[in-house]
């Protein structure tokens, strides 16, 4: 079974100041992705269908009296509507590719303690998966049991985590929009370079996300999520999605140009 992560900066335009698609990218990566058959579990981003609402409506952080909780309601409600919508186009889209995706809302059915998985039933997951069915996820706002919080926002990376774990995926595969980590931001610094493999001994001390837009920690978040899985003993990779072909060879099991981390 493989886990494959569309990037939210892969399928929107991340840093536009309203939730936007990239149809181009989208369109070819529902074609990409429609070449593999077996067992899969996509979870996609929410790129700028998640960090513009979540950010307005700080979800996430302490709720200060009962205006701002009303206020994070609305948050909540708008953010998880957004993210829902996103799902339908990747979904609809995998549809015309003749890929049999189902949308799991995530807020449904996790619920966070202090901003990391608490409860998650992976059942259904399975029973789908086992019928053939392709389970799509999404990072989304939840449920928090800190009460100080209440909400907070899950990324696509933790749900990877958390399932590649529990339903003992094969293989994970991250695709973003740069070739894998560098030894600094690659968008910002020209000088950057690519590192073939990350282990827990990696030096990395210029991998904080510069990308204002996200709330989820941008590829500093992805690092820690994916050492961690590397520590249960399940090697990740992380490909750049806006090049053509590269998702299909690395669902298909093909060496990619990118990060390895184990
Ligand atoms: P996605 O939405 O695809 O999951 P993010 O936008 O959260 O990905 O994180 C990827 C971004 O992280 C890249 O576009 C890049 O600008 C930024 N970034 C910051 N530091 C690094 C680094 N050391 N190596 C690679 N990318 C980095």
């Amino acid at each position: 079974m493989i886990i494959l992560k569309l990037g939210g900066s892969a399928l929107t335009i991340k840093d536009a100041d309203k939730p936007t698609i990239d149809d181009v990218n989208l369109e070819r990566i529902a074609e990409e992705v429609s070449c593999y058959n077996q067992d899969m579990i996509i979870v996609h981003g929410a790129g700028s269908f998640g960090h513009i609402h979540a950010k307005e409506y700080a979800i996430g952080e302490t709720i200060t009296d009962d205006k701002d909780k009303s206020n994070k309601i609305k948050g909540m409600s708008l953010t998880q509507a957004s993210v829902q919508l996103l799902n339908y186009k990747v979904i609809s889209k995998l549809h015309e590719k003749n890929v049999p995706a189902i949308g799991m809302k995530p807020s449904s059915f996790i619920v966070n303690k202090n901003k990391r998985i608490d409860e998650c039933d992976t059942n259904l997951i399975r029973q789908y998966l086992d019928d053939g069915f392709v389970p799509v996820l999404y990072g989304d706002a939840v449920l928090d049991k800190n009460d100080e919080i209440k909400y907070s926002i899950l990324s696509g990376d933790q749900i990877i985590t958390y399932l590649a774990k529990d339903l003992k995926a094969d293989r994970v595969i991250l695709s973003s929009d740069v070739d894998g980590i560098y030894t600094d931001n690659p968008k910002t610094n020209p000088d950057a370079k690519l590192i073939d493999i990350v282990t827990k001994d990696t030096l990395l001390t210029t991998t904080t996300n510069d990308n204002q837009a996200d709330v989820t920690g941008g590829m500093a978040g992805k690092i820690n999520e994916l050492l961690e899985l590397a520590d249960y003993g399940i090697e990740s990779q992380i490909i750049n999605a806006q090049k053509e072909g590269n998702i299909k060879l690395a669902v298909s099991g093909k060496a990619v140009k990118g990060t390895i981390i184990k």
